[in-house]
């Protein structure tokens, strides 16, 4: 059984958000029948959610949605996260381009950076701009070491050389090579050299909850909290599917699976395929203003820490990787579940950021948290990670009615929302209900090849070994682990070696 844990850390998104959705259930009693279940309320379930409302709002009638969670109303990944919007416009060309081509690699780049107009576009439409905390700038990669430059440029030069300087996304992004303009850009003490291209940030936990808002102000929306589906049926002979829960079942004709790392647990076929990794971040308090961009440090290719500023009133700054100091604990990360447990230590490490890397950081102590601790201030959150490194969307072969949209492996902001826009017509096309295509989707790129829950790219991927995934995570760990840059005072004193 795989379920989210019922007691997670406190996040600081969550709880500084106050929403009155947290905990919402439209009714006390669960609807026998609906058209559609979406399972899991995160982003891929509100915004499935959405774009049905959006699909079907000029038609005559409208299907109704039940949408289950086992928690809080998106109490897990998209509530914990680092609320970057930020696509790979360019770091993971070289291996993208390897497996894909370089056309391949192009078009899987082009449906990240699509995401930066659609939130916008979306945003502006539904008039919550401000209300999400969404901002849009350049965002950098600062090279803390060679080793580093030598995988960031290299990654951006194979794209220009591939693509040439008049590719629109080529012409986005662009390098800062001398160290006194990166340290002064980045605000990275120390670092070498950058590469910078255009990102968003966002509040995800606010864009979730004002999603399902919008949905719920139509009336064809049945929302419950603390709900975990139990199990699902095969569709019967009058094309049912009965969706199991410890209040009742519920009949409807289309599931729609948005349950990221949990999705094993109702679809077991997805075990070796949707595997867990934890990881954790904290909410420091700065001056309003302080962060001009957002972005990530890197030492190796798997060392890294990344932030951003959210703007007045709360000014906080999020930050998350604490790799330095993570890879002397990988059984806290990869493979771990336990997101109702910090990892012991690693809000020393947090708290000491600002004045070890941070240019010009007011006062030399530790930085103080936006909440204490376990109120908000640090928290852990458990995040797919695919066994091909890619989600899983459309139909659920050989599970007639059922859709997916899951194990976007860290990296959703940037996949999500155009995902769960690609399943919604194919749902409702299985409804057999009449809808049309919203003047917000239309402009933007189709479901990338990689991304597609084929029946071949399933059954291939039942053989990948979680063990060998296990061992070959901690090599790395291991590798970094004796690297001077995991080693300095703070971060043996974090750890509680000195
Ligand atoms: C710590 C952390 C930092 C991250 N930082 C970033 C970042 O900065 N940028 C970025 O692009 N991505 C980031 N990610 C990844 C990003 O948060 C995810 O890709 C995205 O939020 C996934 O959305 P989702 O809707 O698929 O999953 P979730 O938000 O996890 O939603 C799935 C929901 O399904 C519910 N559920 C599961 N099983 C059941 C069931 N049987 N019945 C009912 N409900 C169920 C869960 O409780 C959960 O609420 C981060 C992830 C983590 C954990």
């Amino acid at each position: 059984m795989v379920l989210p844990t019922s007691n997670p850390t406190k996040s600081y998104w969550v709880e500084a958000a106050e929403s009155s959705l947290r905990d919402f259930r439209s009714s006390d009693d669960l609807p026998k029948e609906t058209d559609v279940v979406i399972v899991g309320s995160g982003y891929a379930g509100a915004s499935t959610a959405y774009w049905i409302h959006k699909y079907t709002e000029k038609a005559a009638q409208q299907p109704q949605i039940v949408l289950l969670e086992a928690r809080d109303i998106c109490g897990a990944a998209t509530g914990r996260n680092g609320g970057q919007l930020r696509p790979h416009a360019y770091s993971r060309y070289p291996p993208w381009s390897e497996r894909f081509g370089s056309q391949g690699a192009m078009e899987l780049i082009r449906h990240e950076m699509a995401h930066l107009p659609a939130f916008k576009e979306l945003a502006d439409e539904e008039g919550i701009t401000e209300e999400i905390c969404l901002r849009f700038g350049e965002t950098f990669d600062a090279a803390m070491t060679e080793e580093a430059w030598t995988r960031l440029e290299g990654a951006y030069q194979a794209m220009r050389k591939d693509h040439g300087d008049d590719n629109d996304v080529v012409r986005t992004c662009r390098t800062i090579e001398d160290a006194s303009h990166a340290e002064e850009f980045t605000q990275m003490k120390g670092a070498l050299a950058a590469v910078v291209h255009p990102t968003g940030q966002v509040w995800p936990y606010k864009f979730v909850h004002a999603l399902l808002r919008i949905v719920l102000e139509t009336g064809n929306l049945n929302l419950q909290a603390h709900t975990p589906a139990m199990n699902v049926s095969e569709r019967d002979a009058d094309g049912w599917i009965t969706v199991g829960t410890d209040r009742g079942n519920i009949r409807a004709k289309a599931v729609v699976h948005t349950t990221n790392r949990f999705t094993s647990h109702l679809l077991p076929e997805f075990s070796n395929l949707i595997i867990p990794d934890k990881a954790t971040l904290a909410a420091i308090k700065a001056p309003a203003g302080f962060v001009k961009h957002t972005g990530a440090q890197h030492w190796d290719s798997s060392v890294n820490n990344y932030h951003l500023q959210l703007p007045p009133p709360y000014n906080t700054i999020i930050l998350g990787g604490a790799r330095q100091f993570l890879v002397h604990r990988p059984e806290d990360c990869f493979l771990n579940d336990e997101e109702d447990k910090q990892v012991a230590g690693v809000a020393d490490f947090f708290k000491s950021w600002p004045a070890s890397d941070v240019v010009s950081w007011p006062g030399l102590g530790p930085a103080e948290l936006g909440k204490n601790v376990d109120e908000g201030g640090c928290w852990t959150g458990v995040d797919s990670s695919s066994a091909d490194s890619f989600p899983f969307v459309g139909p659920v072969p050989n599970r007639d009615g059922n859709f997916i949209a899951a194990g976007f492996s860290g990296h959703g902001m940037p996949r999500i929302l155009l995902s769960a826009a690609h399943i919604t017509p194919l749902i409702l096309e299985s409804l057999g209900v009449e809808f049309s295509q919203p003047v917000l989707v239309a402009p933007f790129p189709p479901l990338p090849k990689p991304f597609h829950a084929t029946f071949e790219r399933i059954e291939k991927l039942q053989s990948t070994s979680i063990t060998a995934k296990g061992a070959s995570y901690r090599e790395s760990c291991a590798e970094s682990a004796k690297k001077p840059f995991c080693n300095d005072e703070r971060i043996r004193k974090s750890l509680g070696l000195v």
